[in-house]
């Protein structure tokens, strides 16, 4: 059978250049419509929307055999099936898809039940988050915050280099691209105070990351080698880890961020699968010192995919770009986050949302926070209209996208926004 990923395969939907859901890539989301609005899952192709509760109902698709797994308002279910069921569910979906092939193609009762316009569709949290871990990865980011934070001569901390970083963080506020985000309240304590107060945060930021969605469990008490944590990851989706700044710089002495981090994680609608991804993968960064052999790979697990992030104020009329990153600079791998989260015998269970950290590169305009990008507040961002911004404000839209780059195509991750609102 033909690759799903083969370069010269066509849809007999048509599928802009430029399009983030070519026939190459076939992300997950759950989706709603006004004439039926019950959540399920669906895929995107090109501007429209493949419903899979309704092929699975007409025969068409089988992942769990007789049963309903995509008439569901979360992709968990369909996830717990595992990696086999996954390749065999994409590899028919692609078949369906094709110019070449006539099932839906030329069924045009079908086509007009099965597919919808996305303009038509409301998109949901397109997975039930179980946990959500946040890590730190990007040694480019840590070292700019070490250098901010702590001491500019030493600024990334002697474990840096042999363990991701990370921590735990909420799943009870990941939300999905376009929920509106209040500003936080929290315990500031500026270096100038002598005493915190409590009280909306003056240092509101955006954290540049892409999350792993965990699609498969690990048993509490046991490891996990690379390659099962590979086959664990079901897909990736662009992820916004809003940060409190100033909450964060008082409270994470001793522990780490907690309400800093704990308001909102805004994701993409649209998981676009690990095995889209696959051609795309790329050798990260060398590691050195070497990693202990637990957390040594065998083949390149990071993956070149361009990142932008625009701002939007309230003045502007479209978002303006304030950075431009790649996936690739990553030091950590995701394969070597989920090996080690799993080191101790922590479970990891389906549904599970790991966030990359933030991802910064080497230059100025790569820096994934605002935090780096006007270090500190040192430095505001001068925008096109003339405004200025150091942290974000009330009104401002902040836009994610990404996408990796094939020949003629592009496997895409469509966009995370959120628009801030003051705090209650
Ligand atoms: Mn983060």
């Amino acid at each position: 059978m033909t690759s799903p990923n083969d370069p010269t395969l066509r849809s007999f939907i048509d599928v802009d250049a430029s399009s983030d859901f070519p026939i190459q890539n076939l992300p997950y989301g759950v989706f709603s419509t006004a004439a039926n609005p019950s959540p399920r899952v669906g895929v995107a192709i090109g501007d429209q929307v493949l419903d899979l509760a309704v092929l699975e109902r007409e025969g068409l698709i089988a992942a769990a055999g007789a049963n309903s797994v995509f008439a569901q308002p979360a992709i968990n279910p369909f996830m717990a099936l595992g990696p086999t069921v996954w390749t065999q569910t994409r590899g028919r979906i692609s078949q369906l898809l094709r110019h070449d092939h006539p099932e839906l193609r030329d069924n045009a009762a079908l086509r007009a039940r099965a597919l919808v316009p996305r303009r038509d569709a409301r998109l949901h949290l397109p997975l039930h988050v179980e946990g959500f871990t946040d890590f730190y990865s990007s040694k480019e980011h840590a070292t700019n915050v070490g250098v901010m934070f702590r001491d500019k001569s030493n600024p990334l901390l002697p474990n840096w280099l042999h363990i991701p970083i990370g921590y735990n963080g909420r799943a009870s506020t990941v939300v999905v691209s376009g929920t509106a985000i209040h500003r936080p309240c929290g315990q500031l304590k500026p270096p100038t105070a002598e005493v915190p107060s409590f009280g909306p945060c003056k240092r509101l930021d955006f954290e540049l990351e892409m999350g792993v969605v965990v699609g498969q469990p690990s048993r509490m008490g046991d490891r996990v080698t690379a390659a099962e944590a590979e086959a664990m990851i079901f897909g990736f989706v662009l992820l916004n880890d809003w940060s409190a700044r100033d909450v964060q710089q008082w409270e994470y002495v001793p522990l780490g961020p907690f309400q800093a981090k704990a308001f909102a994680t805004s994701i993409s609608p649209w998981i676009v699968t690990r095995e889209a991804l696959e051609p795309f993968r790329v050798e990260g960064p060398k590691q050195d010192p070497a990693p202990l052999p637990y957390l040594q790979q065998n083949r390149p697990n990071n993956y070149d995919l361009t990142l932008d992030v625009g701002l939007k104020t309230a003045k502007m009329g479209h978002a303006q770009r304030i950075c431009r990153t790649n996936f690739k600079y990553m030091y950590w791998s995701s394969a070597q986050q989920l090996v080690h989260h799993a080191s101790s015998g922590c479970a990891m269970t389906v549904g599970d949302l790991l966030g990359s950290g933030t991802i910064s590169g080497a230059d100025k305009d790569q820096r994934g926070s605002l935090l780096e990008l006007s270090w500190g507040g040192a430095e505001p961002l001068e925008l096109a209209d003339g405004e200025r911004r150091t942290f974000l404000e009330d009104g401002d839209s902040l836009v994610m996208t990404g996408w990796c780059q094939g020949d003629g195509y592009r496997v895409g991750f469509g966009e995370v926004e959120g628009t801030i609102l003051p705090a209650k």
